[in-house]
């Protein structure tokens, strides 16, 4: 009898407990294949950091074809774009089917070009993570020995502050960079205000120019034209405009939940189509809606690992039960953070020692198998 056959389709954050516990699905006689269209997984948490040049690509990312391959898994440098979940198939973007048993979704949300013509090229979305390494180096390429170097930050959410943050950090020194930031309504809008003011005093002290309650209404690809009138010019701007579902599970006829992505019970399983699961960005859980942060998709990891197994194996499954609140701790920049977790605020160079303590502890628990 052939295999019972699991296919992880996005080798995103809430997967990664899966991947290291690949060999226990081996041995118990199941085939894996793990679907994701790069060899490396970034870790958006140190994205800030990788942008401003605090941290190297190899300390933020995870090498998630070499996990899927040692754990015994085969590895699938592809982009899923549909699901045909009657015939339990997965079309990827070369044209190739897989057949699956079980699949798990862990695609993440894409960003940008909510507000703003993204199709100019010097145009970034600060997701996938990548995306800022990539314009570091042209940055670090272009502004040296250049006069006026102004760049743009579209977006005054957390994401945002920290990505103006990064690049003030970054253009310290002789270089002329100079970082403006527009947001839509004030920044940190979904924060108490000692929050927003501790940032927008940072924000201040390392020259970024926030312009609050400024709409971006047009992009020529060197200015960006606000609501008031006013013209901001950038020879690179970071579109952190806010988070949308992938197309994928909507184009594929899946049930989705309010906010776009695939609808996921308790047990992270589409009640629709109890084969297919999910973590992360990616999926609405129906219970309530989950902030889109790294924090559910790292959490929802060993229920997902437990599940799929226990799916494959036709056992119980288990119930993911989320935390009523989150640690955010905002990146500075400068080796300082903003450190919140209702109702509690701190900041200064321990929040981000803190910050990077964790964050290195995580990159170790998945990095070091590779
Ligand atoms: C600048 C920035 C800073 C952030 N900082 C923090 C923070 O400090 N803490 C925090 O909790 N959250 C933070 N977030 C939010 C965080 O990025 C997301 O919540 C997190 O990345 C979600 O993880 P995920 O595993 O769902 O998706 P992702 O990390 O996006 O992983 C998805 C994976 O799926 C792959 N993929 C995509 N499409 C397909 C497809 N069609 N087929 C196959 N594979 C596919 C991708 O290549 C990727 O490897 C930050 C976000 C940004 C933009």
């Amino acid at each position: 009898m052939a295999k019972k056959h699991l296919v992880l389709v996005g080798a995103g954050h809430a997967h990664l407990e899966t991947l290291l516990a690949l060999p226990r699905f081996i041995e118990a006689g199941f085939r894996v294949s793990v679907l994701n269209p790069f060899q490396h997984q970034y870790y958006s948490g140190m994205g800030p950091g990788l942008l401003s040049g605090t941290y190297t690509p190899g300390e933020v990312r995870f090498d998630v074809g070499a996990m899927s391959l040692a754990g015994g898994a085969e590895f699938i440098e592809e982009r899923a774009v549909r699901v045909l979940p009657e015939s339990r198939r997965i079309v990827t973007a070369s044209g190739r089917e897989i057949d699956y048993d079980v699949a798990s979704f862990n695609i993440g949300s894409e960003v940008g070009g909510r507000t703003v013509d993204g199709s100019f090229e010097r145009v970034v979305a600060v997701k996938p993570v990548r995306n800022l390494y990539t314009a570091r180096c042209r940055i670090e390429e272009e502004a040296a020995g250049s006069g006026e170097y102004p760049l743009a930050v579209i977006g005054g959410g957390a994401a945002g502050v920290e990505i103006a943050a990064a690049l003030a950090r970054l253009g310290r020194g002789a270089r002329g960079i100079r970082v403006s930031l527009a947001s839509r309504g004030t920044i940190l809008g979904a924060f108490p205000p000692r929050v927003r003011r501790k940032a927008l005093k940072k924000l201040a002290s390392l020259g970024v120019r926030v312009l609050e309650e400024s709409p971006v209404t047009g992009n020529t690809g060197g200015e960006l034209f606000l609501a008031s009138g006013q013209a901001i010019p950038f020879r690179w701007a970071f579109d952190a405009t806010g988070t949308r579902p992938p197309g994928l599970f909507r184009d594929s006829g899946l049930t989705v939940g309010a906010e776009g992505g695939l609808l996921v019970d308790t047990d992270l399983k589409n009640p629709q189509y109890p084969e297919l699961f999910g973590g992360g960005d990616c999926v609405d859980f129906a219970p309530r809606p989950l902030p889109k942060v790294g924090v559910y998709a790292v959490r929802q990891n060993p229920v997902l690992r437990d599940n799929l197994l226990a799916s494959l194996e036709g056992t119980p499954l288990k119930s993911f039960s989320p935390q009523r609140s989150h640690l955010l701790i905002l990146n500075m920049g400068d080796g300082t953070g903003i450190w919140y977790r209702r109702p509690v605020m701190f900041a200064g160079p321990a929040a981000f020692r803190f910050k990077d303590r964790i964050d290195r502890a995580f990159m170790r628990r998945y990095q070091e198998p590779a």
